[in-house]
């Protein structure tokens, strides 16, 4: 899912501590710095969000741990 990124995202994320990056997820294995389940991260890695204007891109597979 592809959405667009607001100043109300950004708020709402800080405030609920919102958890959707790859670092986050039970399938990144962080010694590859990739996916296990194969998929690709470049999208979905936390520093992306540095970015205020990075589009969302949410992973269907995400998995919190
Ligand atoms: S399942 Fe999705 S969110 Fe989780 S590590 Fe893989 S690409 Fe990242």
């Amino acid at each position: 899912m592809r959405i667009p990124q607001d100043a109300r995202f950004r708020a709402e994320r800080a405030q609920f501590v919102l958890r959707f990056c790859c670092e986050t997820c039970g399938g990144f294995d962080p010694e590859r710095a990739a996916c296990a389940y194969g998929y690709p991260v470049a999208e979905h890695r936390l520093a992306r969000y540095r970015d205020p204007d990075a589009e969302l891109v949410f992973c269907k597979d995400y998995d919190a741990v």
